[in-house]
């Protein structure tokens, strides 16, 4: 019994796939035929994905739909063994809907899986739901059993001195009914019940749970019935033995602790992996995945901290917004991934430019924020004068010069995020009015 599932017993199965060579209509035909959000593109032995979402900036960017798969930029998936362990693959991707492929001995594709299914199969609740009773039970657990004709007066003997107080009544060897204390009560009130036969006393008919039912499965069935045991049969309907609720609930927590002790080492990798993963995402939400610097969410944080601290130290705090100029002429006139590239070294340029306390944020576009400490008017006015020289003297592959134009305030007691935001943005347009390439200060009030 594998405690961690292999990938095999978790990955989706139900995929569809397309030959590289094929065209990226058919694709798109092929998943609009069965209703997939996205599909595998095979080239030999590897694996690419192709998602609605790819379909979509496919057609913005205006890519013919005969265009080759083999034509279009491609995200190749990690490969993985269906036999591997879940935890293997957890160090495959980093990113949480992210696919990973699960193939066969012989590397051909057997599913898919994503990082939150394999998150959500390493949870406790969900591996006890895969525990099978099976595991938890014990095949010297003796049971009473007799054929439907037995004498009550048998029957009585034997619970006489037996530990457990059933009988389960087994016709051709199959479970027919069952006699508990509960049935007896009644009987040894009649002078000759000793000559009544078994099939008329027992209970019948008889539930049972097959051994590869979960054990979860299995206290539910108890806790709904009432009952204080289950008769538990194999694939072929034959009595393997009796567990009581007793049994059950003791043994699988018996089950659970030895599995954590003997599994320690796997849950130790597991909770480093995930205590990776949660930094990972910590930096995700945080950062701006082109640009490395805060996103407008850290900083909306970040100049809430800065305010109340500007406030109580009684320090000076000044805002600088920064828009590259004609930065649409770029990306039209060289694309969309040079544009990217202007706009990371634009960043990085900025970044460069500003003392390590000022705080960078891409606040969307090709805009930026900076918070800039114990700084009023004057010296933002600096700090975003060296910011536009340095940009002006930089030369961009292929591009050449961009510029940016900047708008200053002063950020004040009482104001808001969003107060000193729009003065800064007052100044900035100021700046784009009168000729672009230059700093403009806002008066604190509007
Ligand atoms: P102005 O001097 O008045 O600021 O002119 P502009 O062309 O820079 O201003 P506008 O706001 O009209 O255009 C900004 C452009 O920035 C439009 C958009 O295509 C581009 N842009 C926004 N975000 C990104 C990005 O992440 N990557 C790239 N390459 N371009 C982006
Ligand atoms: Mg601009
Ligand atoms: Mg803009």
């Amino acid at each position: 019994m594998m405690f961690f599932p292999t990938l095999g017993l978790i990955a989706t199965t139900d995929i569809i796939s397309v030959d590289i060579h094929e065209t990226v209509e058919v694709a798109l035909d092929t998943m609009r035929r069965h209703n997939h959000r996205s599909i595998v593109v095979q080239n030999g032995t590897l694996f690419y994905i192709i998602t609605t979402k790819d379909m979509i900036t496919l057609k913005m960017d205006g890519v013919a739909f005969s265009t080759p798969l083999s034509q279009i930029p491609l995200r190749i998936l990690p490969l993985i063994d269906k036999e591997s362990s879940v935890i293997s693959a957890l160090n495959l991707t980093n990113e949480m809907d992210e696919h990973i492929c699960v193939c066969n001995e012989d590397g051909t594709l057997y599913g898919l899986i994503t990082n939150s299914d394999i998150i959500s199969s390493v949870d406790p609740q969900i591996i006890m739901e895969s525990l099978q009773i099976g595991t938890i039970f014990d095949k010297k657990y003796g049971f009473k059993s007799c054929p439907p004709d037995e004498q009550m007066h048998e029957i009585l003997l034997h619970l006489k001195d037996a530990p457990n107080d059933c009988v389960i009544v087994l016709e051709e060897n199959l479970p027919v009914g069952i006699l508990t204390s509960k049935d007896l009560l009644g009987l040894i009130s009649e002078v000759a019940c000793g000559s009544r036969k078994v099939s008329e006393v027992m209970s019948s008919p008889i539930e049972t749970m097959n051994i590869k039912d979960s054990i979860s499965d299995a206290l539910l069935f108890i806790k709904a019935r009432h009952y204080k045991r289950i008769v538990v049969v194999d694939d072929t309907g034959c009595v393997m033995g009796i567990v009581t609720q007793q049994d059950l609930i003791s043994r699988t927590y018996l089950k659970w602790s030895q599995l954590v002790n003997e599994h320690f080492h796997q849950f130790e990798e597991l909770t480093q992996i995930l205590q990776q993963r949660n930094r990972h995402l910590t930096t995700l939400a945080t950062k701006d995945a082109l640009t490395g610097v805060h996103n407008r969410h850290l900083f909306t944080e970040l100049f809430d901290k800065e305010l109340s601290s500007m406030v109580r130290y009684k320090t000076r705090l000044a805002l600088i917004m920064m828009d590259l100029d004609f930065f649409k002429r770029v990306n039209d006139t060289y694309g969309h991934n040079i544009g990217d590239y202007v706009l990371k070294t634009a960043a990085h340029i900025v970044k460069t430019a500003v003392r390590e306390c000022d705080l960078l944020a891409r606040w969307g576009g090709e805009e930026f924020v900076l918070l800039l400490p114990n700084s009023g008017c004057q010296e933002a006015y600096m700090a975003a004068e060296k910011i536009r020289k340095a940009l002006e003297a930089f030369c961009f592959d292929e591009v050449g010069q961009v510029t940016c134009s900047l708008g200053i305030t002063e950020v004040v007691a009482g104001d808001t995020l969003e107060s000193a935001i729009d003065r800064a943005d007052a100044a900035l347009y100021r700046a784009k009015g009168s000729g672009r390439n230059q700093t403009i200060t806002c008066e604190t009030r509007l």
